[in-house]
């Protein structure tokens, strides 16, 4: 089988072409580099079964492939927020793009959605048939509205045209090979840390987010787009939900910093809580997250500890 990954030189892309490859598939990996990097696939770079295109996904590309992950779209607010227009045609330009070539070819689509559909979600945890509570003029909207766009689009290429689609709603996910500056929560709080800075919490620190690790979630995606007769939405995520004070408290403990934890001001339209219902996951897929929050933190503690130093030297 030919599987294209779009977004595949970022961080989620990078893991899921790498754990494909292992599954000894052949992966086209195909990406602008707005938000991706080489060093997320150069070790990929010398398997015969990959080949990597530089290409945006607001253009058309044939291709003649099987299966299509679309995960081209940049991930965090500080990314999606620098060019919003580029950022909704990534998500519907985008989208078009892929479902006319599954269309084409017949291949099977499976789009990379978001816990951002529920918006700032007035019920906890958030299942898959909350319709959510999204704002759609304000600074997130942008993603926001251009991944609801691209589900109502997944929908709509299924029922019109019988275009075979999987659709995940993704949960803040992380892990390694996160860039040092991707600006999202994670990154933020364990590069503060090692760097002895102040630790910037947003607002008061009460809103909550639950956090996946990074082969968690690829597992999940994977079983999702082999899986018959099941479309989805389904929700992809860990359950395990934190306040963003006890979140900043945690990464203190765990890199044993000296760093002060400060307050700034809350981003517009934050959301205030966010965890996902994974019992369709687990009925459906029979998955679940294995890497408890604290073992995949100090993975990526590590990690982190390495890209610091090697960029000084
Ligand atoms: P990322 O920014 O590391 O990866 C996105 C990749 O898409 C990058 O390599 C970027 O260069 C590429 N890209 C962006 N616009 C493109 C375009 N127009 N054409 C071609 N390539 C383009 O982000 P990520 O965390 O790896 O997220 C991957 C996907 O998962 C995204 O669709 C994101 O919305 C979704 N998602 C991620 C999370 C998370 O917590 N990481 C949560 C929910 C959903
Ligand atoms: N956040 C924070 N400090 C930071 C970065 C983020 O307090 O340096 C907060 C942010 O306001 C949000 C939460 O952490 O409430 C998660 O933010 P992130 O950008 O990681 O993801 P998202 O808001 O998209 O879930």
């Amino acid at each position: 089988m030919r599987i294209l990954v779009t977004g595949g030189a970022g961080f989620i892309g990078s893991y899921l072409c790498e754990r494909l490859l292992s599954q000894r598939y052949d992966v086209l990996c195909l990406d602008n580099f707005f938000t991706g990097s080489k060093d997320n696939i150069i070790h990929l770079m010398d398997n015969h079964r990959f080949e990597l295109i530089r290409h945006d996904i607001i253009e058309p590309v044939l291709l003649e492939v099987d299966q299509i992950y679309n995960l081209a779209c940049p991930a965090s607010p500080i990314h999606y927020q620098y060019n919003p227009v580029k950022t909704t045609k990534t998500s519907i330009m985008g989208t078009i793009n892929m479902l006319g070539l599954a269309k084409r070819v017949r291949a099977r689509i499976l789009q990379a959605s978001t816990s951002e559909v529920y918006g700032d979600p007035k019920v906890n945890p958030q299942k898959e048939d909350y319709w959510g509570n999204v704002n759609c003029i304000g600074m997130r909207s942008c993603y926001d509205e251009g991944k609801r766009v691209a589900e109502t689009l997944m929908m709509d290429y299924h029922r019109q045209n019988k275009v075979d689609i999987r659709i995940v709603r993704i949960f803040n996910t992380y892990g390694p090979r996160m860039a040092l500056n991707d600006g999202r929560v994670v990154s933020n709080f364990i590069v503060q840390a090692l760097k002895g800075e102040d630790i910037t919490i947003y607002g008061d620190g009460r809103q909550t987010r639950s956090f996946c690790h990074v082969s968690d979630l690829v597992e999940g995606m994977i079983r999702m787009m082999n899986k018959d007769n099941f479309i989805g939405p389904v929700n992809l995520g860990n359950p395990d939900e934190y306040t963003i004070l006890e979140f900043a408290k945690k990464i203190k403990g765990l890199t044993g910093t000296k760093s002060k934890i400060v307050f700034k001001s809350l981003p517009q339209d934050d959301p205030m809580q966010r965890r996902p219902d994974i019992t369709l996951a687990k009925e459906s897929l029979g998955w679940k997250p294995k890497v408890s929050v604290d073992k995949g933190l100090v993975e990526t503690i590590e990690y982190f500890k390495k890209k610091i130093l090697n960029l000084k030297t």
